[in-house]
């Protein structure tokens, strides 16, 4: 008997089938729900709504724990914290975390990323001015260049910058001591890293995408910052769309903040959030056009997959490693999208979200 391929099921899952057909089709301009931090969010703002304090770091408990221990004995001994990785998918409060760290110790924190640190020069410069139990927070580590790793080495190992001065024969090797510091790492390809470097962490911790309790109390928490009036249903509303990330939750919390001052409502309730992020074009489980372009292609042209890597990134204009690092992980998180040896396959789950009938269930409905 022959398996009919993905046909639309009528009546729609949930009673909007025209508006998610054509958001498939069009590709918003607008990225609200990338978690890549955005120029705008880079200011004043975004920074009066950062975590300080241990307390105010919302979620990640396994991380927590293992960072307050790992305070309270270097603390104890009066030594430095130790060269920690922090790697997941972007916007879950790794810089976030790493600045905490700092005021904890009572230490500054140097932010930079791997791309501004492309000539020797550049980590030299950073690394002769740390004070003693600085915390140095190198973004995106896995970009950095072989030079540069390679200074780092025995700067992370025994606190010692060794420079090359002079060329050819005459060349001579000098070190420099260094205060005692502790470099974070933070990266969304741990597997990118090379393990000479990787094994000089003394601690690599994993972030995991946040659940919406956890994310309805960031919204509150940054709504109470903003002086903006919200109820426990509308943070929750607003948490559902974050795709577990709360730099997508706070910057929703944002537009609907927009729209409810437009609207001139005196708080943000369950109505309000889900009428402005329907305005935006949020997806109830805070998918967008490409995670739901990805599915349905998958779905519509090659029957639920397995799929290609390649033949994805072509089908929705994203480059592959995109794909990977910012968008499969929270399709994968939901149970959207499995990932095989053969390639990618759309899940059971992903047909309902997207109004088709899943394979099993069509022969049913055969006559
Ligand atoms: P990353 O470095 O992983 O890309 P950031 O640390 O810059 O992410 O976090 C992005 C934003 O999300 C921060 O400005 C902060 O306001 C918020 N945020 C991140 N993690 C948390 C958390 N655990 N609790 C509350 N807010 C958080």
């Amino acid at each position: 008997m022959a398996i009919i391929s993905s046909k639309k099921q009528p009546p729609e899952p949930n009673g909007q089938p025209k508006q998610r057909r054509e958001s498939v089709k069009t590709p918003p301009d607008d990225k609200i729900l990338q978690p890549e931090a955005a120029i705008d969010e880079q200011g004043k703002q975004e920074e009066s709504i950062r975590p300080q304090r241990f307390a105010d770091y919302i979620g990640q408990k396994d991380l927590k724990d293992v960072l307050d221990i790992a305070i309270k004995a270097a603390k104890s001994r009066g030594e430095v914290l130790d060269h920690l990785l922090l790697y997941g998918p972007p916007g879950l409060g790794k810089t976030t975390m790493a600045m905490i760290l700092a005021s904890e110790m009572g230490v500054s924190c140097k932010i930079t990323s791997a791309p501004a640190l492309e000539r020797p020069r550049d980590i030299v410069g950073l690394l002769v001015n740390l004070k003693p139990g600085d915390i140095l927070f190198v973004d995106e580590i896995h970009r950095l260049s072989r030079m540069t790793e390679e200074i780092l080495y025995p700067a992370m190992e025994d606190y010692r910058l060794d420079i090359t001065i002079g060329k050819g024969s005459s060349a001579r090797m000098r070190s420099l001591p260094l205060s005692k510091f502790t470099l974070v790492g933070a990266t969304t390809r741990v597997g990118a890293l090379t393990s000479p470097l990787r094994d000089r962490f003394g601690l690599i911790q994993k972030l995991r995408f946040y659940e919406v309790p956890e994310l309805s109390k960031i919204v509150l928490r940054s709504a109470q910052l903003l002086q903006t009036p919200i109820t426990d249903n509308g943070a929750t509303e607003i948490a559902k769309r974050s795709r577990g990330t709360p730099r997508i939750a706070n910057r929703l919390l944002k537009r609907v903040r927009d729209y409810a001052e437009v609207k001139v409502c005196a708080e943000i309730d369950e109505t309000v959030a889900s009428e402005a992020l329907q305005l935006f074009q949020v997806d109830p489980c805070g998918l967008d056009w490409t995670d739901r372009r990805m599915l349905s292609v998958i779905i519509e042209q090659f029957n639920g997959g397995p799929v290609g890597l390649e033949t994805i990134a072509a089908a929705t204009g994203e480059d592959t490693q995109t794909i990977e690092e910012v968008y499969e992980p929270y399709l994968m998180q939901i149970g959207y999208l499995s990932r095989t040896p053969r390639g990618r396959t759309a899940t059971k789950a992903a047909y309902k979200h997207l109004g088709f009938i899943p394979p099993n269930e069509q022969l049913s409905l055969l006559p």
